[in-house]
């Protein structure tokens, strides 16, 4: 009897799905850096990207690790070459097994941010296979959909079969401005960008893949269609995030990998207030140039900033980003006061150590079902939204 009611219980677990994982998205906190994980629902995970040199950000992201079980990372994408993103690979590799990695063909920069990255690689992709991107190609991490849609500055052109919205005209395209992007670091519009599916649930993540890139690909038609979740373009800085990508993807929730001084700028802000459907924005960080108008809520925020720095900024507004500027200078007008000033100072400019908190971090969590409904949780203060399917 009590057998034949667990075979019941069991069989109607399985027909209703109840016992179906879910997609599990960390976004970690890379002090403006990146490295996201991604866990599929067959318990196979990818990481996209390494954050920054130095024990810091591979400590997180080994917390990261132990936390979601995951004990050997299946694919390891690392979407341009950049010190942010592929920085803590090396020491990374030492401590946890890595089965394949992903990449977009050579760097085409000459210049290396990590000294000596290249040839290190070299050493690792000899010992496991190693994937070229092609916009169009699947990433095959069973249980999930995860279509590359950009790569070595490369965009997809199909529609993605499926997809809500693919393949129908961009209407934000029209008011598209383009950019002098001479100052743009080349690397980036090289981006190995994803949209990984589970199921209805749909996210996107196209690392650093500028504005003038964005057109290529959502303009005039967008392949992709909409999606749920979508994560800031390039940390929020102004380089990245323009109306018609945000607007075309109408993404109900956005996640920003912003740093206390990186990202968060205005442009960035501005579409995505202004993006039809978008339900939250969540953060990282708390955003210096975001101040009193921008940031969220707290409770959506994952890590702040020293009390004293938070008081001066609201008392204080810095003077907003402007292009040109690439979102890391302060405005000098109405300038923070001067120890402020120094430590943002300090803190600015590419690569590590742009400021920021040293030691463990929090990290906001995406766990969504197959029928498109999701929750974002900011594991600082334990806030959850649930959102439900549309
Ligand atoms: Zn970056």
């Amino acid at each position: 009897m009590l057998k034949t009611g667990l075979l019941a219980v069991a069989l109607a677990t399985l027909c209703f799905g109840q016992a179906k994982k879910p997609l599990d998205i960390y976004f970690m906190d890379m002090e403006g850096g990146h490295s996201t994980l991604y866990v599929s629902p067959s318990g196979q995970s990818m990481l996209i990207d390494t954050g920054s040199p130095g024990d810091r950000d591979v400590d997180r992201i080994v917390a990261v690790l132990e936390a979601a079980g995951v004990k050997q990372i299946d694919y390891m994408v690392l979407s341009h070459y950049h010190g942010d993103h592929v920085g803590g690979l090396e020491a990374l590799a030492k401590r946890i097994p890595i089965k394949h990695y992903v990449d977009h063909g050579a760097s085409v920069e000459p210049r290396e941010q990590v000294a000596g990255f290249q040839k290190m690689y070299a050493d690792l992709y000899e010992k496991a296979p190693r994937t070229i991107a092609k916009p169009g190609d699947k990433i095959p991490v069973a249980g999930l959909d995860i279509t590359v849609v950009t790569s070595a500055n490369q965009v997809i052109k199909k529609p993605m079969a499926g997809a809500p919205g693919a393949g129908k005209p961009n209407a934000a395209c029209a008011d598209f401005q383009p950019r002098d992007e001479a100052r743009v670091d080349p690397d980036n519009p090289q981006s190995v960008g994803l949209v990984i599916a589970n199921g209805k649930f749909r996210t996107i993540n196209l690392a650093d893949f500028t504005w003038n890139s964005e057109k290529d690909l959502m303009c005039p038609n967008n392949p992709i269609g909409t999606v749920d979740v979508y994560l800031t373009s390039h940390h929020g800085i102004d380089q990245s995030g323009s109306p018609a990508l945000v607007h075309g993807l109408r993404p109900r929730v956005a996640i920003m990998h912003n740093g206390t001084r990186k990202g968060g700028a205005a442009s960035t802000y501005s579409a995505l207030h202004t993006s039809p459907g978008l339900e939250d924005i969540w953060q990282l960080h708390w955003s210096w140039t975001g101040g009193l108008e921008n940031n969220p809520a707290g409770v959506f925020i994952a890590n702040l900033d020293d009390k004293e720095t938070i008081a001066n900024v609201i008392q204080n507004p810095p003077t907003p980003m402007q292009f040109g500027t690439g979102g890391r200078g302060p405005g000098a007008p109405g300038a923070p006061p001067a120890a402020t000033t120094a430590t943002a100072a300090a803190g600015m400019g590419r690569g590590p150590g742009r400021g920021g908190h040293t030691g463990p971090a929090f990290w906001i969590k995406v766990s969504a079902q197959a029928d498109g409904s999701f929750t974002v949780t900011n594991t600082r203060n334990g806030f959850t939204k649930s959102y439900g399917a549309k």
